[in-house]
């Protein structure tokens, strides 16, 4: 028998290691605090309909790129079926003026010189980065943790034809707009969601979906974890669930198992991966014995994903002819908590997968992004009552929206649901309830993150808490990647049915 790995949490890197950890002839076993797959990737049923609690698009949908490659060697890639959206949003001002963020860099070119002539300069050197990147790989063929000197030589020449493009737009897209002739260009391209985000996430973000190579997955995002689950159960795994695990136990500064919350002992003597919250891991499963100076900074000072507040409303109409995604401008602002105001509503409207709510009915999500953690965490354990008023008023204040724009949404009402920071830190433990691990902000990404802490050994982290800027395809890397690092350190040749070119 293989050695034993003890993998904790079964978001998508823990189930990624899981299911790698299988394939190379480990023996790994997952506990997980919650009662399904997924962790933040993950969707619920209430009355009918179905709320996706996650993915917009998730990346690696086209053949051309060496992350299809790896999903299908977990999940048969072809028998899926995508949403791919050819409209970013449409975003709306407050006079009510439309302008459609295009996917595709031809007619959202003429889309935004309709907009802003004015602009032109900027908007044809934006479009050319688009084309440009839309084709580019960005993932390396092995984990930077493997790379030799020669890979880092290669590299430079695989980078150097977008090189320029990347340093071009590394400037955020709030620095990018400041310099625009045409107030409602600048309006446009500031989105709630890209905004503070260096420039080129925006531009591959364009690129990818337009290209077929990000979409949605029909059928929602647990309805994709569980494929990942069902896969590494296939492959002989074994999960846990309802296992909050408390403490890494460590012997002699090596991790040897685990305890659970209700004292049960793991103690495999193998290694141990926490696939789980970064901060719960370092600090309360390991007693913040194993920090240096560059991690507590880390801690410290760099900014996280924020929470948020998002109102799921069940609705028996359709919307044929409303677009997925609506950002729409609010005359007054609206109050999340103490901290948080928003002046954007981005709504998505679920019309493309008649999977999510019955024939003839619509789930309708808005995400209210950020939302104060200590805010929403402190009320819900002080005053449950308060708690519950204040996600009503949000609720009714959406819905209020929505009607003026949308109409008839308050008499075909069926369902109301809104989840908050609090939410997210009980269901996923994440910490103050961040959405997607560490801010992907320019000059500002971790380059230093690693997978291990200093003076322990037998044991590693995955996940968005390891990897900036998080998301589905990120955390599933990261597992893979955890893999071929312990089997080279085990000197196994890592298994994998992928061609050697990707
Ligand atoms: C509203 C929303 C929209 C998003 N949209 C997108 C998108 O469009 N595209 C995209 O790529 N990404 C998106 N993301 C981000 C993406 O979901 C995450 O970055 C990714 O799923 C993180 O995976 P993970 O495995 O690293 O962590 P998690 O999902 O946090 O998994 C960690 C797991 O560990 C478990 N756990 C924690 N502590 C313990 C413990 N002590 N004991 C046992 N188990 C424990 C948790 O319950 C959880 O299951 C979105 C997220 C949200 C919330």
């Amino acid at each position: 028998m293989g050695k034993s790995i003890i993998i904790i949490g079964a978001g998508i890197a823990g189930l990624s290691a899981g299911c790698y950890g299988q394939m190379n002839g480990y023996r790994t076993q997952i506990f997980e605090l919650h009662d399904k797959p997924g962790g933040l990737c993950t969707a619920w049923k209430k009355g009918g309909y179905t709320f996706d609690g996650c993915i917009h698009s998730v990346g690696g949908l086209n053949p051309k790129f060496k992350l299809y490659h790896y999903w299908n060697e977990l999940i048969d890639m072809k028998k899926l079926k995508f949403f791919y959206q050819d409209t970013l949003a449409n975003v709306e001002d407050e006079n009510g003026r439309i302008a459609t963020i295009f996917t595709d860099p031809d007619k959202l070119r003429e889309e935004l010189i309709s907009i802003a002539p004015e602009d032109a300069k900027f908007i044809d050197s934006f479009i050319k980065a688009v084309k440009k990147l839309a084709n580019f790989d960005l993932m390396p063929s092995k984990p930077l943790e493997l790379w030799n000197p020669l890979d880092y030589y290669v590299s430079q020449f695989r980078v150097a034809p977008v090189l320029n493009h990347l340093m071009k737009w590394r400037k955020s897209v709030a620095d990018m707009t400041k310099k625009f002739k045409s107030p409602l260009l600048k309006y446009i391209m500031n989105s709630e969601f890209f905004s503070h985000f260096p420039a080129y996430f925006l531009i591959f973000s364009l690129g990818h979906l337009h290209n077929m190579n990000a979409g949605y997955p029909i059928g929602g995002s647990l309805a994709f974890s569980s494929l990942l689950e069902k896969r590494y159960l296939d492959l002989g795994g074994q999960i846990h669930y309802k296992a909050k695990v408390a403490k890494v136990n460590v012997n002699n500064n090596r991790a040897i198992g685990i305890t659970l919350e209700n004292d049960e002992t793991h103690d495999e003597n193998g290694i141990v991966v926490s696939a789980a919250d970064g901060h719960y891991t370092v600090f309360e499963m390991l007693g913040g014995r194993y920090i240096n100076r560059e991690i507590r900074k880390l801690y410290d000072d760099h900014p996280i994903w924020p929470s948020a507040v998002i109102v799921y409303l069940g609705v028996s109409r359709t919307f044929d002819k409303e677009p997925p995604v609506i950002e729409l401008a609010l005359k007054k602002a609206l109050v999340v908590d103490e901290h948080s105001r928003l002046n954007r509503l981005p709504v998505t409207i679920y019309n493309f997968d008649p999977t999510l709510a019955p024939e003839g009915k619509t789930c309708i999500r808005v995400i209210l992004q950020p939302a104060d953690y200590r805010y929403w965490h402190d009320l819900r354990n002080s005053d449950r009552q308060k708690y519950k008023q204040d996600k009503a008023r949000i609720a009714n204040e959406v819905i209020r929206v929505l009607e003026q724009r949308l109409g008839n949404i308050e008499d075909s009402l069926e369902i109301t649901d809104v989840v908050t920071p609090a939410t997210f830190k009980r269901y996923t433990n994440n910490w103050q309830g961040s959405i997607q691990g560490w801010e992907w902000l320019p000059r500002l990404i971790p380059e230093s993150m690693r997978k291990e802490l200093p003076g322990l050994r037998n044991f590693y982290m995955v996940g968005q808490w390891v990897e900036p800027g998080g998301g589905v395809p990120t955390a599933f890397i990261s597992g893979r990647n955890l893999i071929q690092i312990i089997c080279k350190r085990d000197k196994k040749k890592f298994v994998t049915k992928i061609p050697a070119k990707y």
